[in-house]
C-alpha cells in the first residue's frame, strides 16, 4: 500500500479526516525525522507504519478527550522532543497557537526547519527549562492547553505543567500502561497545584496500553511552585502530601 493511503485509513480509524495538504505534511515530516535521525538521536521508530501508528496516532488520540477541530487554542507541549505530539496536533488542527518546548537546543533547532519547510504559521520553538519558564509571567496561566508526552512519572510531571495552565484550561497527560497508577499517586499534588482530575481515557495502540490524563485547573498555582534544583524530581509532591497527612 502506498504511504499515503496507509496514513489517511490510519487517521481514518480514529475518525480523522486530512485533506491532501495535511497528508503531505505528515508524509514530509515523517522524511525530515528520518533523514535527521543519520546525525542526531530523535527517535528509535523510523519503519514509516511503527511511526504512523506509535507517533503520529498515538499524537492525535487526545480527540478522545478533546475535539480541537476550529478551535483557536493556545497551546503548549512541555518536553516536545522531535515534536510529538505538538507538531502532528498543529498540522491536523492549524487554528491552534502552538509553542514547542524543550530544554534541548539542537531538536527545537530541527523544528524550526519543520516549520519553515512544511510553512506552519502561529507555533513557535521556545528553549528552556520547564521548571524555570513555569515561573515566568510571560509563560505562567497564559495557555488554555498544556500537552506533554514521554517526559516525567506523572507526580513532577503535574509540577512542571500545572503552572502554565490558565484557570479553567487543561492539561493532558499521554502516557503508558502505569498511567492510571501515576495519576493515583499523583492526585494529592493535583490538587495542590491548583487542578483536579476531569477525563481519562484508556486505549489500547498496537497492542500496548495507554492512557489519555486530562487535569482540569480550577484555580491559580501557588507561587511556590513549581519548586526549582530539581526538587520536583529529587522530593516529588506526593512524598511531601503523604508527610503532611
Ligand atoms: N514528547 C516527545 C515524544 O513523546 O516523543 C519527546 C519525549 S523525550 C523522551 C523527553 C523530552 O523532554 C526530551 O526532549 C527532553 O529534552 C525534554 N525534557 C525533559 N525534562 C525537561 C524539562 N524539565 N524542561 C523541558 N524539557 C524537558
Amino acid at each position: 500500500m502506498e504511504k499515503i493511503e496507509f496514513l489517511k485509513n490510519a487517521l481514518k480509524e480514529i475518525n480523522i479526516v486530512a485533506d491532501e495538504n495535511k497528508l503531505m505534511q505528515l508524509l514530509k515530516f515523517y522524511d525530515m525525522i528520518v533523514e535527521k535521525n543519520k546525525v542526531m538521536n530523535l527517535t528509535a521508530i523510523t519503519d514509516f507504519e511503527e511511526f504512523v501508528t506509535k507517533h503520529i496516532v498515538d499524537s492525535l488520540e487526545i480527540i478522545r478527550v478533546i475535539d480541537l477541530s476550529g478551535k483557536s487554542l493556545k497551546m503548549i507541549d512541555i518536553g516536545t522532543g522531535a515534536g510529538f505530539p505538538g507538531i502532528p496536533l498543529k498540522i491536523i488542527y492549524p487554528d491552534l497557537e502552538v509553542t514547542l518546548f524543550d530544554s534541548l537546543k539542537k531538536r527545537l533547532v530541527f523544528l524550526d526547519e519543520v516549520i519553515m519547510s512544511l510553512s506552519l504559521k502561529n507555533i513557535r520553538t521556545v528553549h528552556g527549562r520547564a521548571e524555570e519558564y513555569g515561573r515566568k509571567n510571560e509563560y505562567r496561566e497564559k495557555y488554555d492547553l498544556v500537552v506533554s508526552r514521554a517526559v516525567a512519572d506523572m507526580t513532577p510531571l503535574c509540577e512542571l505543567c500545572i503552572p502554565f495552565c490558565k484557570v479553567n484550561g487543561l492539561f493532558i497527560s499521554y502516557k503508558g500502561s502505569k498511567g492510571y497508577e501515576e495519576l493515583q499517586k499523583a492526585e494529592g499534588c493535583i490538587k495542590i497545584l491548583g487542578g483536579e482530575k476531569s477525563k481519562v481515557s484508556e486505549f489500547s495502540l498496537d497492542s500496548s496500553k495507554r492512557f489519555l490524563l486530562s487535569i482540569l485547573k480550577k484555580k491559580p498555582t501557588d507561587n511556590k511552585y513549581p519548586r526549582g534544583s530539581g526538587k520536583p524530581f529529587k522530593s516529588p509532591l506526593y512524598i511531601e502530601t503523604r508527610i503532611c497527612t
